[in-house]
């Protein structure tokens, strides 16, 4: 098989694992990465899957999954008092999104990634893809990965404008020492995927490594607090102490003083206290809204693969964002050796293979999050949404609505 020439736009989680596999494919591969040098983590969790740890062990990586992060057991939900009203099995392993980001560094080729990159354009010449970037500079490549993020400028230039949709509600994140936390509040909620579920809202936390390098034995709490919020009261969010409007997320230590004391009353009021403790104690929490971009191809354009966000975002709730990214690389791996290094045909081989699954997480996510997004619409949907979450609701679920008559 002829070696192609693989140019990958991002140098994150996507793209370091589709440049190792396919450098392990015997391709010549570049990454160009538009931050100046190797990303700084924010710290907060990444959930693992199987998938992830093949792809991983694919990598060449030789770290076990239960050293990728801390294992928990299994799930518990506190009531507002913060007595436990549920519990089951369920083990995890909850990594460090640094920790995958320098396992993944550490086995590609450092020297093929190009720091200080953004690429500006596209382009076709015969069959090459040609890559301008905004230093002015031009490589030709037999092939483009998108491996550039949500806001993908790969996308926005071979796709027609595939916009966010902002799913009605926003998450307050934040990373918390759990050696700062009550030893109560460690008790209840520091050993386990923890939930509460206040009256239109849901929040979650759990334990995640206290170190990227996988030696630290402290840990730290994820915390994430999913909150109903219009479409009108975003600006007022995410708009910094700074006076600077940010388009979706705001970084930590951004957030206006008022808007941080306000969340933090709220925790105090409806939040279970070993949640309300966490997020009081957090010192830098940050704020995103919940979005789904859903891409119509993968393989958009001759040449051109998407992979990771840049292909699909889902809602955090299905905890997949860097399994789907590793998983992505390495089907698309899988599709140009099976079909031999034949660009367009293991392009389509990988767009079938992938979209399908991408389209399947968005849509797991918008129904794992249809409870919050239901908050900011009518009383009956609300009403319904409310009704959809006991256990016995599930019992008398069917396709049609019950007759009269019917036994159930
Ligand atoms: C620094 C960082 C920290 C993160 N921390 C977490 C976390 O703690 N928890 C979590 O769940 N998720 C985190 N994420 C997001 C997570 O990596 C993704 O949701 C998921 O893993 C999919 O990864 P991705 O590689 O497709 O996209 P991303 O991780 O978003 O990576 C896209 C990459 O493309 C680069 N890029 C964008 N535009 C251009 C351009 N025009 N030219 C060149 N390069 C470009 C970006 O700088 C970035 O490195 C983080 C992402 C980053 C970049």
């Amino acid at each position: 098989m002829k070696p192609l020439r693989v140019a990958v736009i991002g140098g994150s989680i996507a793209g370091l694992t589709a440049a190792g596999l396919l450098a392990r494919g015997g391709h010549r591969v570049s990454v160009f990465e538009r931050s100046a040098g190797p990303l700084a983590g924010r710290g907060a969790g990444i959930v693992t899957h199987p998938g992830l740890w093949a792809v991983l062990a694919r990598c060449g990586s030789p770290v076990e999954p239960r050293d990728l992060g801390v294992s928990v057991e299994g799930r518990r939900v506190l009531d507002r008092d913060g007595r436990v009203v549920a519990e089951r099995s369920l083990p995890q392993i909850l990594a460090g999104w640094g920790r995958l980001y320098r396992l993944l560094l550490d086995q590609g080729p450092p020297e093929a990634i190009r720091y200080g990159a953004t690429l500006a354009a596209i382009a076709h010449e015969g069959d090459e893809v040609v890559a301008r970037f905004e230093d002015g500079t031009r490589i030709t490549a037999d092939l483009l990965v998108g491996a550039d993020g949500q806001f993908s400028t790969v996308r926005a230039q071979v796709l027609p404008p595939v916009a966010p949709a902002y799913a009605g509600y926003v998450a307050w994140r934040a990373v918390v020492d759990a050696a700062i936390l009550p030893e109560a509040t460690r008790r209840a909620i520091g050993s386990h995927f923890a939930f509460c579920l206040p009256p239109g809202e849901q929040i979650l936390a759990y334990p995640v490594p206290a170190t990227d390098d996988g030696t630290g034995m402290g840990r730290r709490l994820n915390v994430v607090w999913y909150r109903p919020t219009e479409e009108a009261a975003l600006a007022a969010l995410l708009t910094d102490s700074g006076g600077v409007r940010h388009a979706l997320s705001i970084p930590p230590g951004r957030i206006k003083p008022e808007i941080l004391a306000a969340m933090r009353a709220d925790a105090a009021r409806i939040l279970a206290p070993p949640f309300a403790d966490v997020m009081r104690l957090a010192e830098q929490p940050f704020l995103q809204a919940i979005l789904d971009i859903e891409t119509p191809s993968m393989a958009p354009a001759p040449g051109i693969a998407l992979l990771g966000d840049a292909a699909f975002v889902a809602r955090p709730h299905v905890g997949m964002g860097a399994t789907k990214a590793m998983e992505d690389a390495a089907a698309l791996a899988d599709a140009l050796a099976a079909t031999e290094g034949d660009v367009a045909a293991g392009l389509a081989a990988f767009d079938a293979s992938r979209r399908p699954y991408g389209a399947s997480v968005v849509a797991r996510g918008r129904e794992l999050g249809a409870y919050m997004q239901a908050q900011l619409r009518g009383a009956a949907e609300r009403e319904a949404a409310e009704r959809f979450r006991s256990p016995e609701a599930v019992m008398t679920w069917t396709a049609v609505p019950p007759q009269a008559g019917d036994r159930l």
